[in-house]
């Protein structure tokens, strides 16, 4: 079961739900069910972080409304057709936190050490755009850019100081991020002591979705095998399993510093094979479960 954000033909925004038995509207399920259960609550167009907030990025409780729902409507009336475009799941985090030289040969291909503790930056949100929609390279832009192919872990509550131990409750579900980055401009900064905010931070530099998977759905995410393609050829191919720092550790070690927010989003850092992306490029992120990530590269003329 897998959750996404959609927008259809006539501008309605709504949540999705693609389960073995079909595609479904959430929004309308979890109407017919409030209904018949006597419970209102607000229904906002950022309805996907409303449902992290409340706690139903559960597979338990959207089978509980799935089922309610088709008690009390027809299922086909619930079934979502084609004409939808998948929209961010989620549209406004508090903060994307990124992790870098996560996995071992990444480091190596940076001609960088490994680092001892995890070693974290930010993107801005405003960078975000979601699937099958364009990386637009600005104008003025002319030197390297680079795809960066990542799991990323959707924060589902509140969450400061927490030990490892119960770092995976703070987990709503995971998604795809590619971690576009401004390499040359990376590097200048970098060599300069500057932060490299800027070079993460550029609009469209930040494809994510369009699904998130639940959890409890995902029995253990360091073992996902996460690839990237750029115009169908294998540029990355690795498994979760080659992070250096875990995904609890990284929660751990990320809320000592900041409070987690539900909606956040986690980036685990790139395997290797990172390289420069240009107008016309197809790129293709996918990891085991959770789907495909597309975007296409424009360069603006
Ligand atoms: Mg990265």
């Amino acid at each position: 079961m897998k959750l996404f954000s959609f927008s259809a033909g006539d501008k309605k925004m709504g949540i999705g739900v693609e389960t073995s038995s079909g595609v479904f509207n959430l929004t309308r399920a979890l109407d017919i069910y409030q209904k018949a259960k006597g419970v209102r609550q607000p229904v906002s167009f950022d309805f996907l972080q409303m449902m992290v907030e409340m706690g139903y990025c559960s597979t338990a409780v959207i089978r509980d409304v799935l089922s309610e729902s088709w008690v009390q409507s027809k299922r086909a009336e619930l079934r979502l057709d084609s004409d939808f475009k998948y929209e961010l799941p989620i549209a406004r985090p508090s903060k994307i936190i990124c992790l870098g030289r996560n996995y071992r040969e990444h480091a190596k291909e940076l001609k960088s050490d490994v680092p001892s503790e995890p070693l974290f930056f930010a993107k801005a949100p405003s960078s975000l755009i979601p699937h099958e929609t364009d990386i637009v390279i600005p104008r003025w832009l002319n030197d390297r850019v680079d795809h960066e192919a990542e799991l990323a872990v959707v924060i589902g509550r509140e969450a400061k100081a927490i030990p490892k131990e119960e770092a995976f409750t703070c987990v709503a579900g995971y998604t795809i991020l590619n971690d576009v980055t401004a390499r040359t401009m990376q590097k200048a900064d970098l060599d300069q002591q500057h932060p490299w905010f800027r070079s993460k931070s550029l609009d469209t530099f930040c494809p994510l979705g369009p699904f998130i998977l639940p959890a409890d759905e995902c029995s253990d995410p360091h073992t996902l095998e996460i690839r990237l393609t750029v115009n169908g050829k294998i540029k990355q191919k690795d498994n979760t399993s080659s992070m250096i720092f875990s995904i609890p550790e990284v929660i751990a070690h990320v809320s000592k510093f900041m409070t987690l927010q539900p909606g956040d989003i986690i980036a685990t850092g790139t395997p290797s094979g990172v390289s420069q992306i240009q107008d016309g490029d197809v790129i293709e992120v996918s990891i085991t479960g959770i789907g495909i990530l597309r975007n296409r590269v424009i360069k603006e003329v």
